[in-house]
């Protein structure tokens, strides 16, 4: 029935009913006329009431449709009939009444599931991509025209160093002042291009470097994101870069002052065909000798490159006494001819380790090498092991010169040397420790020396026991 035929049904009814009762005599002749009138009042005034509920629910909708599709919409308690649970179950209400009304109210009931489930799928994508944004090793920015941040994700709160969450709409300059990010932005903006810049942040201990890219966004429109900047802290790669400059500078170093020796002994050589025998052989030799020197550095840096470049550690389990009893034995030759006592003292510790063993003799031998080449005839070396349930370690332990606190850093750096004359002409190439630390730190070990000046030496090698996996190059 539809909502003017129950008015009219309504006004009908009481007409005839006020006919009846004037007929009774109950009531006035006119009585039946303002009973008629009443009750067409009362049922206009019912549908109205009705009208005006799907008014309000179409209202709610039209709100909710209009909510920004972002979290900011999930939070306000999104969902277009969701929100509005009473009036949803109003409209159902209506929706039972198979009148206009009714039907009406049915389609719009119908709407409101469609819109809640789109909704619900815009939420989904939403919530995707702020987690996909947020995992990103990035810093992530988006930009509208007027440079305030629509999407800020947390790698870039943490490389601008914003502790607080940043309300929508910032301005970007009032959450970093670095002229390089400012200037990427404005140029980006200025001439419609990918812009890409690199500084390092004011007042930061330790330092940070950091890759600024600003792009401008395809889908620039009023409120989307206009400008979208992406930072990247490159201290590490930048680090490394100049360690391999200056690793390549010293090895360069290294290599011309015997290649500039060899050159002009052998041009002296040359030049001079009536050289007395003694002088060329006196010359040949320091070519030999330095010829020697090349190929001694050549070697370390192939042990060196070898072990930096190797991905994984062929472990195995090994007794390190075993491995020490190895070196001692193949360095006898050299202490005896020294006069210097060699002692490995294995005691009863359990040596059992996982390790690669080349690589620890390696480094074992350079220890030991070392030991016997600055200390002095009928001096004393001794290898000494120990551990606990964690790590074994090798003591290398001589007495020799020594080394000063202050150098004692530093000799674990390439190419470095207390006395650089005294380590060349005992055919040290300043490499020998480096390998040790690298390979000590590839085990999860490490080394470490304690010394005094003219008190001698100790340095120990510990490595893990059951290393977990090969660590990060140095
Ligand atoms: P080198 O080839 O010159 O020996 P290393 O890297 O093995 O290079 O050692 C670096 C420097 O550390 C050496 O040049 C030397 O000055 C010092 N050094 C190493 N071991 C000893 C030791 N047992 N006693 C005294 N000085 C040592």
């Amino acid at each position: 029935m539809s909502s003017s035929t129950r008015v009219g049904a309504a006004a009908c009814v009481a007409v005839l009913a006020g006919i009846a009762l004037v007929e009774g005599g109950q009531l006035p002749p006119w009585g039946a006329l303002v009973l008629g009138s009443a009750a067409v009042l009362v049922a206009a005034h019912l549908e109205l009431r009705r009208l005006d509920g799907l008014r309000h629910f179409v209202e709610g909708l039209v709100r909710d449709a209009e909510a920004p599709g972002g979290a900011g919409a999930a939070a306000s308690g999104a969902g277009a009939a969701a929100a509005d649970a009473a009036g949803r179950r109003a409209v159902r209400l209506l929706a039972q009444a198979g009148d206009a009304i009714g039907r009406l109210a049915a389609a719009l009931d119908g709407l409101a599931g469609r819109l809640e489930r789109r909704q619900a799928q815009l939420r989904g994508a939403n919530e995707q991509q702020g987690a996909i944004l947020a995992a990103m090793a990035e810093g992530l920015l988006a930009l509208d025209r007027e440079r305030r941040v629509v999407h800020v994700n947390d790698e870039a709160r943490r490389l601008l160093g914003i502790e607080r969450p940043v309300p929508p709409r910032t301005l970007l300059s009032e959450l970093t002042r670095a002229p390089a990010i400012l200037r990427a932005v404005d140029d980006c903006f200025d001439d419609g291009e990918r812009v890409v810049d690199e500084f390092q942040v004011a007042g930061r201990d330790p330092p940070c470097v950091l890759l600024v890219t600003a792009s401008p966004s395809p889908l620039a429109e009023a409120g989307a994101p206009a400008c979208v900047l992406v930072l990247q802290d490159v201290t590490e790669l930048r680090r490394l870069e100049q360690v391999r400059r200056d690793f390549v500078a010293a090895v360069s170093h290294e290599l011309r002052t015997p290649l500039t020796s060899i050159l002009g002994f052998l041009e002296s050589v040359l030049d001079d065909p009536q050289l007395d025998v003694e002088r060329r052989q006196q010359f040949l030799g320091k070519v030999q000798r330095n010829t020697e020197r090349i190929l001694a550095i050549v070697s370390d840096l192939l042990d060196l490159a070898r072990i930096e470049g190797s991905q994984t550690l062929e472990l195995q389990p090994v007794s390190l006494g075993l491995l020490a009893a190895q070196c001692v034995d193949a360095c006898r030759e050299q202490a005896s001819q020294k006069q210097i006592e060699l002692v490995l003292e294995r005691g009863t510790v359990n040596d059992a380790v996982e390790a690669e063993p080349p690589s620890v003799v390696m480094a074992l031998s350079n220890l030991l090498d070392n030991a016997l080449k600055y200390t002095p005839a009928g001096g004393h070396v001794k290898l000494a092991l120990g551990g606990d349930s964690a790590a074994v370690y090798v003591d290398v332990i001589d007495d020799g010169p020594g080394i000063a606190l202050h150098e004692q850093e530093r000799i674990f750096e390439r190419f470095y040397r207390v006395d650089k004359d005294r380590s060349r002409a005992l055919g040290g190439t300043g490499l020998g420790l480096s390998i040790v630390r690298n390979v000590a730190r590839r085990h999860g070990g490490q080394v470490a020396v304690h010394s005094r000046p003219g008190q001698g030496c100790r340095f120990r090698l510990s490595l893990p026991r059951h290393p977990r996996r090969p660590v990060a190059r140095s």
